[in-house]
Formats: structure tokens, sequence, C-alpha cells
């Protein structure tokens, strides 16, 4: 056993339901931002709804004061890949692409989960890259597992992607979630030569996320130190859920599941 499949947390079958409520919250937070996104509207608009609607279901926004986050939602428009900060001055334009990440603590728990949106009607690039990293997540997901390895989950991604001729960001990948929002293992989103990858077991929970470019996978910051922009200016995608390895298989905990109010 490696160090770094020590330090994995394993979630009682309790915890993950707690994780699974967190993660509803913000399953209900994304459902809202896609029935609300249109041309003309700012992100922090789009910050304040998040915000209210988990707070409405008495979570607290994860990312908010997080390392010095100043919003609730990530909100990353065309080549921004993540980390966008909500901004009044950020407005939707008809044929953007939109990227909302939310995370919430319910219960000494986290959730995790993002998806990319178009804002009215969309390029068919982009429509593609955003058909191709929801494939990839989901086909990543399959990968969860007991006796699989993270670098199948990474593999899932990653051959889908650049069989489509798309890339994957190296730079920033998805993590284990439970007590902390970011826990081992890291989930690469592609598969990795030389490190040894950690075996799936029974109760792991993991972000997988998937953030894929339409030109090359390199990536700065830019100098507000959050927002992930591709070198290239072309556009990027994310989509994300946290899935628990359970003995049935997977289980995304942040799928919506439609509830009678
Ligand atoms: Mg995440």
């Amino acid at each position: 056993m490696t160090d770094q499949e020590k330090a994995i947390t394993v979630k009682t079958p309790e915890e993950i339901q707690v994780m699974y409520r967190a993660n509803q919250i913000v399953a209900g937070v994304l459902q809202l931002l896609a029935q609300r996104v249109r041309p003309g509207l700012n992100t922090l608009q789009l910050d304040r709804w998040a915000e209210e609607y988990c707070r409405d279901h008495d979570g607290e926004p994860a990312f908010k004061g997080y390392r010095g986050f100043p919003g609730s939602l990530c909100v990353s428009v065309n080549e921004q890949v993540v980390h966008g900060i909500p901004s009044r001055k950020v407005v939707l334009r008809e044929g953007d692409i939109l990227s909302v990440d939310f995370g919430v603590r319910l219960n000494g728990f986290y959730g995790d989960a993002a998806v990319t949106l178009p804002v009215g009607s969309v390029s068919r690039r982009k429509e593609k890259l955003m058909r191709v990293t929801r494939e990839s997540l989901d086909l990543a997901v399959q990968q969860v597992r007991v006796g699989n390895r993270i670098s199948d989950i990474s593999r899932g991604v990653q051959v889908h992607v650049e069989k489509n001729g798309f890339s994957v960001v190296r730079q920033f990948v998805g993590h284990g979630i439970g007590a902390d929002l970011h826990e081992s293992p890291e989930v690469p989103n592609y598969v990795q030569k030389v490190k040894s990858s950690p075996r799936i077991v029974e109760g792991m929970v993991l972000a997988i996320e998937p953030m894929v470019n339409a030109g090359t996978y390199k990536v700065k910051v830019l100098q507000d130190n959050w927002t992930v922009v591709t070198a290239d200016g072309a556009p990027s995608a994310h989509f994300e859920h946290s899935v628990a390895a359970t003995a049935d298989g997977p289980l995304v905990l942040s799928a919506l599941e439609e509830t009678e109010a």
C-alpha cells in the first residue's frame, strides 16, 4: 500500500447518506441555474441565486471564503476552464458556454458538482465539446468499481476525449471528498505514466471532474490568481459528479433525484 492509499478516507453508509443530501442541494442549485441562464445576466446574479437556494436548504456554500475565494459559485465562461469569480461586470452573451461549479457543506460533510451550460444557441463545436465532456464523465463514473484503480477512471475520460479531437487539462484534477472538500486521492483526467494508482475500495467517495479543452490542454491562471483559462483561448467545458464506490457499483450522489414537494 502506498502512502497515498493510506491517506484515503472510507465513509460509512450513514456518512454517504449525509453526503448524498449535501450533493442533492448542489444538484438543485445546478438545475436552478440551468433553468435561469440566459443572455444579459451577469454572473454575480447567478452566484446570489446559488447561495440563496443553498441556505434555504440548510446548506453552507463550501467555496465561499475557501482559500479566500470571494464567491459561492465558480463561473467560468468560454475559454475560462474553472475557478472564474462571479462579477457584475461579466454579462452573458448569446453563444457563450458557462461552466458552473458549486460546493455545499452539510452536517460536516461536503458535496461538489459542476455542469457546463449553453447560453442561448451555441456553435456546433461548443455543442460537441459539452457533449463529449459530459460523456467522458459518464464513462469515468462507470469505472468507480471496487478493485479498479483510479487510473481506470482517468483512462475513461482521456480515451473518449482524445478520440473526439479534444484535450484534457493536466494541471487540475478531481479528488476524494468527505469531511474535507479536497481529500486524497487525486483523480486525474489523464493516465499518469509513472505514479502507481490507488485501488478503489468500498466507501471511497470521489469528485470526478473532467476539464476538457477544444484546443491545447495547456492552461494559465489570470492575474486575479483564481481564473484558469486555456493557453490558446479555445473554449473549455467542465462536468463533475461526486460518486461513492459501493458493493453494487458507482452511486452518483450528485445526480438530481426528483422528489415530491
Ligand atoms: Mg471538485
